[in-house]
């Protein structure tokens, strides 16, 4: 494949808010992408995990065309008919793995929207449930979080990108390392109402806790009657071969936090899904979005939730997970990593020299596509169905790629 020149940064009339790899996807199909001078690309990347069922998946491509021709948006101001059925269907699915009996759901459209409902939840249940006295509310957080882009959440980054510029920030959190399970119960006083966490952080390079640290946490929020927020914005709906990254622990969080492929990789939707006690405080009037629980986000999400209800992809998330681990050991083996972590299909490489984002220009020189998250590493989330054939390709390409650096 020949070397690919930058796109005129002169001609744009984008805001200069990301730096994408210079190329232009005019096609997806399952794993497949393909650019706007025909070249086909693997996606390792898949929108972040918004694509874990691959670029246009038939059964959600039809649900969401069947509802474009019946009904689209109602607003919260009237409910239509999928609104209940796609809460029965997500509560059905995601409950279970949550704390408590009868879970409830808030629908949202973007992830930092779902974070956002959760921080306001647990804030108000601190002060009508626990009695937490007003605006003292806390919340623990780990360092390397990232939960989202509104000015209250990167009030408890530690990322310098994300923060400066963009004070003044939120009060009320409190950063403790992320694993540490003893400085996180120390950060915890009687003004603590949550502490929320990735299970496993996607953006910070796929870190993967040491074993025993969210039952751990689990313990330390039920000692001091402390609510668990598990943001699986990312880390949820099969990536990890699991419903919730959680599931893997043990773990059962108070409120879970969903977004990306619950809206198929075609519109956004995000939900807030746990007990009912603490989703109840938003009472009508407190909370809301014009989009949010439209209806043909709920047909996507009901489609999206049948889709994990049989758990083929987890268990195809989690044997092409095996796959991609040995690959990734070969590599290590060969010098071409100096290590990684990896649940289910999603990993965190780190190379030797160079950064993530030349190992990502020189994978899309063979072809694959993938993004660095930070410094020297880069993260493979390819979509769940890929084929094992394509994933081995996809795994040759990366290999090759590695190579040139
Ligand atoms: N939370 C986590 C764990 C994420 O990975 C992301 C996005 O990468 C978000 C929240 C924010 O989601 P969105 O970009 O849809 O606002």
């Amino acid at each position: 494949m020949t070397a690919l020149a930058p796109r005129p940064a002169t001609a744009s009339r984008l805001a200069p808010n990301y730096a994408p790899l210079p190329i232009t996807l005019a096609m997806g199909e399952g794993a497949w992408v393909t650019d706007d001078e025909g070249r086909r690309y693997l996606d390792l990347l898949a929108g972040y995990s918004a694509l874990n069922f691959g670029h246009r998946h038939p059964a959600l491509v039809a649900a969401a065309h069947a509802q474009l021709d019946r009904l689209t948006l109602t607003s919260r101001a009237f409910d239509h008919d999928l609104l209940e059925p796609f809460a029965a269907a997500l509560a059905g699915l995601v409950g279970p793995l949550v704390a408590g009996d009868e879970a409830l759901v808030l629908p949202m459209n973007t992830g930092a929207e779902a974070v956002e409902t959760a921080i306001k939840a647990v804030r108000k249940w601190g002060y009508q449930i626990k009695g937490v006295p007003a605006d003292r509310a806390t919340i623990v957080v780990a360092d390397g979080n990232f939960h989202g882009r509104t000015t209250t959440i990167v009030s408890f980054s530690d990322d310098a990108d994300a923060r400066e510029g963009f004070g003044p920030f939120t009060p009320g959190f409190r950063s403790v390392p992320f694993g540490d399970a003893d400085a996180l119960r120390a950060a915890i006083d009687p003004t603590t109402v949550a502490v929320l966490l990735e299970p496993i952080q996607g953006e910070h390079g796929v870190i993967v806790p040491p074993e025993g640290y969210l039952a751990a946490v689990r313990a330390a929020c039920d000692e001091a009657g402390v609510l668990l927020v598990a943001d699986e914005i990312q880390s949820g709906l099969g990536r990890t071969g699991h419903v919730l990254a959680c599931e893997a622990w043990g773990v059962r969080p108070d409120l879970v936090t969903l977004g990306k492929a619950l809206g198929g990789g075609i519109l956004p939707v995000s939900a807030v899904v746990g007990r009912a006690d603490v989703l109840g405080v938003l009472t009508a009037g407190t909370h809301g979005s014009t989009f949010g629980g439209n209806a043909l986000a709920c047909a996507v999400g009901i489609a999206v939730v049948g889709l994990l209800s049989t758990g083929d992809v987890q268990a195809a998330a989690r044997e092409r997970g095996t796959e991609l681990g040995a690959a990734l050991d070969a590599m290590v083996a060969e010098g071409l990593l100096t290590g990684y972590r990896r649940a289910g299909l999603w990993a965190g490489l780190d190379v030797p020299h160079g950064t993530g984002r030349a190992a990502c220009e020189a994978m899309l020189r063979e072809g694959a596509l993938a993004k660095d998250t930070h410094g020297r590493t880069l993260r493979l989330a390819p979509p769940l169905t890929i084929t094992p054939e394509d994933l081995a390709e996809a795994l040759a390409r990366t290999t090759r790629a590695l190579r040139t650096l």
